[in-house]
């Protein structure tokens, strides 16, 4: 089967490669001319673990290639998936649907045969008919069905992620478009991942439905940690005592310093505009996207509060190891870090910071902070050491050295990956989240 991958870039292609990796003739296709050099070049544009070796042996066995052109991409294609991105647009929220509207009007001028449209992208209830619309008037003469297939993947797990998945999810209007997904994920229909067949306009809902209901539970168990805070109860525990029921489930019960990344504040804000426009309120997302953007500054304070307070912060060195908003990617996007060192750099602190692969994507977006080349050196005579991301580098740090490095031995743990008491027998002032 012949596809096309619109779109390169976390998603476009982990699923192009994957896809790939099943058999299928695939191109990726990127309007960035820089990203299709470099996949020329076999230089992955991300990180993401794996991904340079399945791409290799794709490209090798003729089942993967690259090209910046449209029109030569989805040439015979049976399927071309749209995997642009869709950012919270300036000023209300809404996802900006541009790029993807700009790729169905150019799938539409090109269209050379008959041909399933997917759309891979995060987009809002109603953009498959728009899509549909497009196609429509751009007066193709070929067959075409617009179906949506949400893509769940995380960024860190990536690749295992699109070849095991929990479930797919199609949404799709006709036979056609129905058998031609059948066929695209075959292989993982053997394999028996269930495979989720609704109309497209609940299949749009269900990836929004989804990333709320996750970013509600782990808005809800930050709020948990708060009050175990003054309480004297540890969230930890409380994690474990709620997780163990299974109408609860213990994943995503993890208190840290607020959820960010390229899909869940997006995403969020997206379905309360479309909950908005559709004049039906969602309450709780409202709630929670409010909670979870107080929360990311008042991470900053937590830190300024452990150097003794505003006026004894100013002037202080703080070292920060991690700025990705979740191990195993390069992605900054909307990472709390970001909030994080603004707090501190506003208050007068001095930051330096290390990350094992955000270093670059960090720079621009933190200008006032320093990077350094690892964890020891960002730590050096710093006041304190902050884990702000829970890459496995730092779950095994040499403690007395870090004590010996800093001018002041404070710890504090924003991902929770210490134990208090091993911490404070070697002399740390330790802070984490929701725990005595
Ligand atoms: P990304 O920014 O990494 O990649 C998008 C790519 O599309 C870029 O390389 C860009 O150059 C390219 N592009 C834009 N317009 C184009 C055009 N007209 N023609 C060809 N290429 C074009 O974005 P991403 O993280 O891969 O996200 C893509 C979509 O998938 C979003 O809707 C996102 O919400 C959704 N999603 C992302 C994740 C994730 O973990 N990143 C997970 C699930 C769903």
């Amino acid at each position: 089967m012949k596809i096309a991958m619109v779109g390169s870039g976390y998603v476009g292609l982990v699923s192009g490669a994957c896809l790939a990796d099943f058999g299928h003739e695939v191109c990726c296709i990127d309007k960035d001319q820089s990203k299709i050099d470099r996949l020329h070049e076999g230089v992955m544009p991300i990180f993401e673990p794996g991904l340079a070796e399945l791409v290799e042996a794709n490209v090798k066995a003729g089942r993967l290639n690259f090209t910046s052109s449209l029109a030569e991409g989805i040439d015979g294609a049976d399927a071309i998936f749209i995997a642009v991105g869709t950012p919270s647009r300036r000023g209300d929220g809404h996802a900006d649907l541009s790029y993807v509207y700009a790729v169905a009007e150019e799938i539409g001028q090109h269209l050379a045969n008959d041909a399933v449209v997917v759309t891979k992208s995060t987009v809002p209830v109603g953009t498959g008919d728009e899509v549909e619309r497009i196609l429509a008037a751009s007066g193709t003469g070929h067959r075409f069905s617009v179906v949506s297939n949400p893509e769940f993947l995380r960024e860190g797990a990536a690749i295992g992620d699109f070849k095991r998945p929990d479930r797919i999810v199609i949404g799709a209007e006709d036979d056609f478009g129905r058998e031609v997904m059948r066929e695209v994920y075959r292989p993982l229909y053997l394999n028996e991942s269930p495979i989720l067949f609704v109309n497209r306009r609940t299949s749009e809902l269900i990836k929004y439905a989804a990333n709320a209901f996750l970013a509600t539970k782990i808005t809800f168990i930050n709020e948990m940690a708060d009050l175990c805070e003054k309480v004297g109860a540890n969230v930890q525990d409380v994690s474990r005592g709620i997780g163990m029921d299974n109408r609860i489930g213990a994943k995503f019960l993890n208190a840290g310093p607020g959820y960010g990344g390229s899909c869940f504040p997006k995403d969020t804000l997206a379905l309360l505009k479309t909950a908005e426009d559709f004049d039906s309120p969602t309450r709780i997302i409202e709630a929670v996207v409010k909670a979870n953007d107080g929360r990311k500054r008042a991470m900053g304070r937590k830190v300024i509060e452990a150097l003794g307070g505003f006026d004894n912060a100013r002037g202080k060195k703080v070292a920060l190891l991690g700025l990705t908003f979740k191990p195993d990617t390069d992605d900054m996007r909307d990472s709390p870090s970001i909030a994080v060192a603004q707090t501190l750099t506003d208050g007068g602190v001095e930051v330096v910071a290390y990350d094992p692969e955000g270093m670059d994507s960090a720079r621009p977006l933190m200008p006032e902070v320093t990077m350094a080349g690892d964890p020891y050196s960002a730590i050096d005579g710093a006041d304190a050491v902050v884990i702000v991301t829970e890459w496995d580098a730092f779950r095994a740090l040499d403690l007395d050295r870090v004590k010996q490095l800093l001018n002041a031995p404070v710890l504090v743990d924003l991902r929770n990956i210490y134990r208090p008491e091993d911490v404070r027998a070697r002399g740390f002032d330790y802070f984490s989240i929701g725990r005595p």
